[in-house]
């Protein structure tokens, strides 16, 4: 067991600093207005650094900025371009450590998640694209012995990013790597629950690239989100988020006609067929630990398994296991190696569960463990927690409809193969899904069946670089990770020519 001390006490690998300004243009500049917001640390509710407070006026200033850049970045060749991004995984992999204490100190999730996930994942992203970019090739068409059509990868220009709180620094490592790859320039703003981790970090790789080229506005959604979204001069504009926010973005990307990539949210199904239960063994054991995964980032998981569908036979025993599994959950200090669970990563976030757990409640659903806050002593007693949860109801309620973003699992049966689809694709939603089973024939058509953009089987939230990630229905627009993701941020440029001497 490691026990990491606090950002900036003593003994600690990192400290944040008192304030961070906006990052215009290579430099910290202070917010046009004037203004300043409070940045508390969900772990124990205390105020540990302040932030801008962005208006349009400072994304203005954000986007002259990022055009000045555009032009050159642009023209870099990619091999360049990669070298910077190799770099960029070098820097940010040497101070693993100390951005694993910010991203826990700010967002409240567990350090062995971020040691063992977060950075990880963020830093082979920007390796993965640092390779794919290379090998990209434009093509051509031969459109008779005479003539020729070139297609060419063209970057779009400023884009716009915009990401929410749930992991900061995976987030922004996941919007970046494949804009800068493609040739981009980025206004980024960060989520205003978050903000601090993705300065520290910027603090630490901004030196690897030309002035302009990455800008990040702090701020509010209404007064900083929205002034980014709307304007014309950005090429595209790529969001995550809250599904009620993804479509006011895309009403105002429609006003200036601009591309929109959409990560939203999930209410993801995880499917335990019978064959799971029949023999003991690990992957037995693996199930009971997918069905815990509803907890794993607090729940605050797009893709969290939030509505488990277990199969009738077996449905008694498996679920006793499973809340079984559930209740060797982990809680305590984030900071501490050996803690499973740590803190929502904001007040208001608290308050949301536990109206949720409210709701399930009054809906009639019974639950079989958790239910309330988290009660931690010491300098944790302000900081928001919540015991891991489990109901068991039935899939028309609220509590399997809506999306809770903790952790909170809802429970219920299916019959055979089709009442699982039927269950599992019975929600507006369609980003992740599970499927656990020994039989290849089911995973195969229930892996086809079920509308999501991600279908796990036989695991659960793994998020490699070069596997496409993204929704169906409600659940976004376009797809990350991957070498498609290249293709989003570029437009084509199509040459055609003729070689042929004779007249028209
Ligand atoms: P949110 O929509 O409230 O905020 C996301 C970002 O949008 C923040 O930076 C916020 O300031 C900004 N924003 C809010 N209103 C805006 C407006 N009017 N104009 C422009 N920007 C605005 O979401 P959140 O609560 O921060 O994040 C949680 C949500 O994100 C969940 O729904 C979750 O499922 C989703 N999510 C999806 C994925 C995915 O890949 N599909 C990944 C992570 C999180």
């Amino acid at each position: 067991m490691t026990r990491y001390a606090a950002p900036g006490t003593e003994g600690a690998l990192m400290a944040y600093a008192p304030r961070y300004g906006h990052f215009i243009g290579g430099a910290y500049v202070d917010p046009v207005r004037g203004r300043w917001f409070a940045n508390p640390s969900p772990v124990d509710g205390q105020v540990f650094t302040e932030v801008a407070r962005g208006t349009a006026e400072d994304v203005e200033r954000a986007l002259d900025a990022a055009h000045a850049a555009a032009p050159a970045w642009g023209r870099t060749p990619a091999a360049e371009r990669s070298a910077v991004l190799l770099r960029i995984a070098d820097r940010t992999e040497q101070h693993l450590e100390a951005l694993a204490v910010a991203e826990t100190w700010e967002n409240g999730k567990p350090v062995r998640e971020t040691l063992a996930a977060d950075l990880p994942l963020a830093i082979d992203h920007f390796r993965y694209f640092a390779g794919v970019l290379r090998a990209q090739e434009g093509s051509l068409s031969e459109l008779d012995g005479d003539t020729v059509a070139y297609h060419f990868h063209e970057p779009l220009g400023v884009v716009a990013q915009i990401i929410p709180w749930n992991f900061p620094l995976l987030m922004a490592a996941w919007k970046l790597a494949p804009a800068l790859a493609a040739g981009n320039t980025v206004v980024l703003k960060p989520a205003e629950q978050t903000p601090a981790s993705v300065h520290y970090w910027l603090g630490l790789v901004a030196d690897l690239l030309p002035p302009g080229v990455v800008n990040v506005v702090n701020g509010f959604g209404e007064e900083a989100g929205k002034p980014l979204a709307s304007s014309p001069r950005v090429a595209k504009i790529a969001f995550t988020g809250e599904t009620s926010t993804g479509r006011l973005i895309m009403r105002y990307a429609a006003e200036n006609l601009k591309p929109v990539t959409l990560e939203l949210g999930g209410k993801s199904p995880n499917l335990f067929f019978d064959d799971i239960w029949a023999v003991d063994d690990d992957l037995r054991d693996k199930a009971l630990e997918g069905f815990a995964m509803f907890a794993l980032n607090q729940g605050e998981v797009c893709t969290c398994p939030s509505r488990a569908l277990i199969e009738r036979g077996r449905y008694g025993d498996f679920l006793d296991a499973a809340v079984a599994r559930t209740r060797l959950i982990v809680p305590g200090h984030p900071l501490d190696t050996d803690t499973m669970i740590g803190a929502q990563a904001s007040e208001e976030q608290l308050k949301k569960i536990l109206s949720y757990v409210e709701l399930g409640r009054k809906e009639g659903a019974k639950i079989l463990t958790g239910g309330r806050r988290q009660e931690l002593d010491g300098e944790l007693a302000g900081g928001y927690y919540v015991q891991p949860t489990v109901f068991e109801g039935d899939n028309r309620m609220r509590i399997f409809q809506e999306e809770i973003f903790g952790p909170v699992v809802s429970v219920t049966s299916f019959e055979d193969f089709d009442d699982a689809v039927r269950i599992a694709n019975d929600t507006a939603y369609g980003l992740g899904a599970g499927v656990w089973t020994r039989d290849v024939n089911t995973a195969y058509r229930a892996g086809r069946a079920l509308q999501a953009g991600r279908v796990w089987q036989n695991t659960y939230h793994a998020y490699p670089a070069h596997a496409a990630f993204g929704g169906y229905k409600q659940s976004g627009i376009g797809r990350e990770g991957h070498k498609m993701m290249l293709e989003h941020y570029q437009q084509t440029k199509n040459l055609l020519v003729s070689y042929s001497p004779r007249k028209l």
